[in-house]
């Protein structure tokens, strides 16, 4: 990965003039990590900054998100913007509104499973059960660090069954283990797909995606944008598909800020 800072100058002259669409991961990439998802906020000037973007012509953002569609659409609170939440599974924005259908009886596995798990773990501190509908998603950040292989079991034996019988997927990611549709769809697939959407309504030719994120979830993104757009990793990593890295959230803020800029 190379750092995004040093190589500004040549991204410009190829990006001048051209149709952009800004994706972006919210928690680790527009606002810092938090102990609660619901203390997560994005500072006043990034959605200002944000808002001038939405506004610019030629330019297009998508929220793209692992949180529920609701709860996206009421952090970021911006109009004119495509919010895409539960990993893709919905996606809503200016005259854009797609859900995901799932398997018939998936809703009840969910159901089960969280009961299951408020039961199994209701003694373990530092531990919560998110319901979005779609997904159900294990917060265990706040947890015990040796209680961690504990926690992370009772939530495999509390799934196993429905997993080898593929009726559910389960995703990792950053101190959680999430729930998922058994459907073939990720990050990737969503912003091609909205990609293609785009392109076939500005008949401007050539969008040039670019995607910035910090998730394992956003690999998926990266991968499919390889050889296409802007492909930007928050964080240190070894492992990511990604082409250029930022540090921190602060400087996705300055990133933004010479986007809207170009
Ligand atoms: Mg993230």
């Amino acid at each position: 990965m190379r750092y995004i800072f040093n190589d500004l100058e040549q991204i410009k002259k190829n990006f001048k003039d051209k149709y952009l669409f800004l994706f972006l991961d919210c928690d680790g990439t527009l606002t810092p990590i938090v102990d609660t998802p619901d203390k997560a906020t994005i500072s006043p000037g990034t959605k200002r900054l944000l808002n001038s973007l939405s506004q610019k012509k030629n330019c297009r953002i998508a929220i793209i998100s692992g949180r529920a569609l609701a709860d996206i659409k009421k952090k970021v609170g911006l109009k004119n913007i495509i919010y895409s939440g539960n990993h893709g599974f919905q996606i809503e924005g200016p005259k854009i509104k797609h859900e995901m259908v799932v398997p018939s009886g998936y809703k009840k596995i969910l159901e089960r499973i969280k009961a299951q798990l408020k039961e199994k773990l209701s003694g373990t501190k530092g531990v919560f059960v998110e319901d979005k509908k779609l997904s159900l998603a294990l917060h265990f950040r706040l947890a015990d660090r040796q209680q961690v292989p504990l926690i992370k079991t009772i939530f495999h034996e509390s799934v196993i069954l429905y997993l080898v019988s593929n009726k559910i997927k389960i995703r990792p990611g950053k101190k959680i283990l999430e729930v998922i549709p058994p459907v073939y769809w990720d990050k990737g697939k969503v912003v091609l797909w909205l990609l293609a959407r785009q392109e076939a309504l500005s008949r401007s030719g050539k969008i040039i995606p670019i995607y910035i994120g910090d998730d394992t979830t956003d690999e998926d993104a990266f991968k499919v944008l390889k050889n296409r757009g802007l492909t930007v990793f928050v964080g240190h990593a070894d492992s990511s598909q990604a082409k250029y890295y930022v540090k921190s959230v602060k400087e996705v803020h300055e990133l933004l800020k010479y986007i809207l800029d170009i």
